[in-house]
């Protein structure tokens, strides 16, 4: 047994263990045991926390995996996401365009929303929000949503890209009676396109 399998099976027994402490066990230096330690987190076996290291649990690896929207199956790949939260849970949809139609499915339950302004990144309550709908851009599903939390932003957007100003409500309606049946062909019409030359442009 290689000592990397060894400090495995040490972890499984301790729960947990320090660098120094595994030094001392196999009478090598820290800097030996800390790459054994970096492979072993590369391959996927460990975590570190605290200074300690720790076996990975089947937690750790739920959080890792893919998130995907649940409205259109799409591997959630924003860093902000459009979410939805509700009694004690929190539901990511990969766009606002999404997040409309999950809307459908608690609507008639006390919700939160967090959406985030297109240019700034802010975070916006999703109620607040200036969307402008079916404009060229579209960083996911279309007919696409953007949200902007100044409305002379989003107006200015209009003037660029195309598309209509619209606030929470309208759009939630819109999107809700146009996307009625066929979800996932809708939601995969998508083009390339690169947000930061619209952002740029959008200036
Ligand atoms: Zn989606
Ligand atoms: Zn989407």
């Amino acid at each position: 047994m290689d000592r990397k399998e060894k400090i495995v099976e040490i972890l499984q027994e301790k729960g947990e263990a320090t660098v120094k402490e595994l030094a001392n066990i196999f009478n090598v230096s820290e800097m030996t045991i800390y790459r054994d330690i970096k492979e072993l987190e590369k391959e996927g076996y460990i975590k570190r926390k605290h200074g300690s290291v720790l076996l990975k649990t089947e937690e750790d690896e739920e959080k890792t995996k893919d998130k995907t929207c649940p409205v259109c199956e799409k591997v959630i790949t924003r860093a902000h996401p459009y979410k939805i939260s509700l009694e004690n849970k929190t539901i990511e949809a990969c766009c606002e365009h999404c997040g409309m139609i999950l809307h459908k499915q608690y609507e008639d339950k006390d919700v939160f929303a967090i959406t985030y302004d297109f240019i700034t990144e802010n975070p916006i309550t999703a109620f607040n929000a200036y969307y402008v709908v079916g404009s060229s851009a579209k960083p996911c599903c279309s007919p696409s949503v953007i949200p902007f939390s100044d409305k002379e932003m989003a107006e200015k957007f209009v003037k660029g890209f195309g598309g209509k100003v619209m606030s929470f409500l309208e759009v939630y309606d819109e999107i809700n009676k146009t996307m009625n049946l066929n979800i996932k062909s809708c939601c995969q019409q998508t083009e390339t396109i690169n947000i930061s030359k619209i952002k740029k442009e959008a200036k």
